[in-house]
């Protein structure tokens, strides 16, 4: 039964406003072929379970330490002392060694408050429809509905299309978050059952887009094309990264693309880079890479806004 099939999720965020219209509820897929650079959520990148570690939720070796016991592999030891959040004394927190870590996730198993955990959720299609359709009236209401995102949500694909279907049966409308990185034939076959790609397009140039995610844009750029003439609609989302994609040819070379699929644009929304990822990456013991790089001006974002207005299209601000 498709309602049967399995998804591995790591997050499903009620009443989300920012990803597509109205009021929504958006499924975060785990597991992504590309590696931007600038990723804010990278528990979504493998499609292993990861170890990430919250120290916020710890209550202390002091009271507990149940993850010294239960590591095998001696990777986890007593770290700094803090201040705990929830009493006035200051506890120690653990620390993993990830060199030693081999993701067994005994430790999570045994952590009693959830500071240690695996994001991956296995889920069936009918568990994350279920979860999601509570919230219909508010979609209905406000023009929104469910967002199938990531990682990329292509990447699993007969649950993406078995929830997609799902919604659809229901009258649920369906926003597709996706980085067009996935074969046509799957885009044309989950056409039908969505009603609006948020796209991104993050460098122009088919080397500089490998060097900034790990893979070249030929076939992202193809489905766009393909998709906009099948009816397909879209949300193009333009991540700006100064030095990176943000500069004057690649703004332009973007704009010029979106103007050659404006009939499938319903809105290109600009989106400044900003940090508010980076300590996720602390719990997962990642180093995070761009820590040199700012984020652009206002007076930078609103001329670029012009630049695409200018070119006839619907862009804003995000
Ligand atoms: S996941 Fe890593 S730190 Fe946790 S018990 Fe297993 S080896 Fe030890
Ligand atoms: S098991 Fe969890 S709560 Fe207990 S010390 Fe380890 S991280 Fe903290």
């Amino acid at each position: 039964m498709a309602e049967e099939i399995i998804g591995n999720v790591y997050d499903i965020q009620k009443f989300s406003v920012h990803d597509g219209p109205g009021i929504r509820t958006t499924v975060f897929l785990k597991g992504c072929p590309l590696r931007c650079l600038w990723c804010h959520s990278p528990e979504s990148q493998r499609f292993e379970s990861d170890l990430a570690f919250m120290e916020m939720k710890c209550i202390g070796l002091e009271v507990c330490g149940l993850c010294v016991k239960a590591c095998g592999q001696g990777a986890i030891s007593a770290g700094e002392k803090k201040k705990s959040l929830t009493e006035d004394k200051e506890i120690t927190v653990p620390v993993v060694d990830r060199a030693r870590c081999v993701t067994c996730l005994k430790c999570a198993e045994a952590c009693p408050s959830g500071a240690l955990y695996d994001p991956k959720k296995p889920m069936t299609v009918e568990e994350v429809f279920t979860a999601a359709a509570k919230d219909k009236k508010y979609y209905d209401k406000s023009g929104g509905g469910v967002t199938v995102s990531g990682g990329e949500p292509m990447s699993q694909f007969p649950f993406t299309l078995a929830l997609a279907k799902r919604c659809r049966e229901a009258g649920i409308t369906v926003a597709l978050d996706t980085t067009g990185f996935a074969p046509t034939e799957r885009f044309l076959e989950i056409l039908p059952y969505v009603d609006l790609f948020l796209y991104d397009l993050k460098h122009m140039d088919s080397k500089s887009h490998r060097n900034l995610t790990g893979v070249p844009n030929d076939l992202i750029l193809e489905n766009a094309r393909v998709l906009t003439k099948a009816g397909g609609r879209f949300q193009v989302r333009f991540p700006m990264i100064p030095k990176l994609n943000a500069t004057p040819e690649n703004i332009r070379a973007t704009a010029e693309f979106c103007v050659e699929i404006q009939d499938g644009i319903d809105v290109v929304q600009l989106l400044p880079y900003h940090k508010f990822g980076a300590t996720k990456y602390e719990r997962l013991g990642i180093p995070y890479r761009l820590t040199n790089v700012e984020p652009p001006s206002d007076e930078f974002m609103q001329e670029t806004l012009q630049l695409f207005q200018g070119m006839g299209l619907k862009a804003m601000i995000h």
